[in-house]
Parts: structure tokens; sequence; C-alpha cells
């Protein structure tokens, strides 16, 4: 998975473990990497 914006290999997101920690019912719900997991060390989780 890469940036859409940069191309550059996307990292786990550290709020939220990758996507590995979950809400309440199991539901991301994480705003730093947009609920996807993962982040450009440029764009965050807005590479979406
Ligand atoms: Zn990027
Ligand atoms: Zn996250």
């Amino acid at each position: 998975m890469t940036c859409t914006k940069c191309h550059a290999p996307l990292h786990d997101c550290q709020s939220c473990n990758g996507g590995r920690a979950s809400g309440i019912g199991g539901r991301l719900t994480c705003s730093a990497c947009n609920n996807t997991g993962a982040v450009c060390r440029s764009h965050g989780g807005h590479w979406k």
C-alpha cells in the first residue's frame, strides 16, 4: 500500500496501532489515519 499523493510506502498508524486497535463494537474510529490503519509520513491519514 502506498500513498496516492507521493507514492511513498505507508506506515502503521501509531494512534490505533496500524488499525489493530478497535473501538466499541469492533469498529475502528481513528481520526489520525481516517480508519485506514496506515499513514503517510508526509501526508498523514489524508492520503485517501
Ligand atoms: Zn504521501
Ligand atoms: Zn489510526
